[in-house]
């Protein structure tokens, strides 16, 4: 999962530093440059987080869905009766009036 990433700089070797406010960033062995992970896309950090972020939404919206689909049916229902008995009515209206 982690990029080797090579200086901009110089093209040394990148390293992954963790700061002290928990935040990754690379470090050049060479010359000591340091790349960012929002300046520079690099997504050591980020990657592991979002992989994870995606698996408990997934699971989640899991649930919900099981949740609510009877309720979401019933209303389904209920409004596809009621479209057909307004497109009834409706027909009927329009057809008396066309012959
Ligand atoms: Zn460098």
């Amino acid at each position: 999962m982690i990029k080797t990433q090579f200086c901009p700089r110089c093209g040394g070797l990148m390293k992954p530093i963790k700061k002290e406010d928990g935040s990754t960033i690379l470090k050049c062995s060479k010359c000591g440059y340091e790349l960012t992970s929002a300046g520079a896309g690099y997504t050591v950090g980020v990657q592991t987080s979002s992989s994870d972020r995606v698996k408990t939404t997934s699971v989640i919206s899991e649930g919900k869905k099981v949740g609510r689909k009877k309720e979401e049916i019933e209303q389904e229902k209920e409004e596809y009766y009621k479209e057909l008995f307004l497109e009834l009515l409706h027909e009927e209206e329009y057809g008396g009036e066309e012959t």
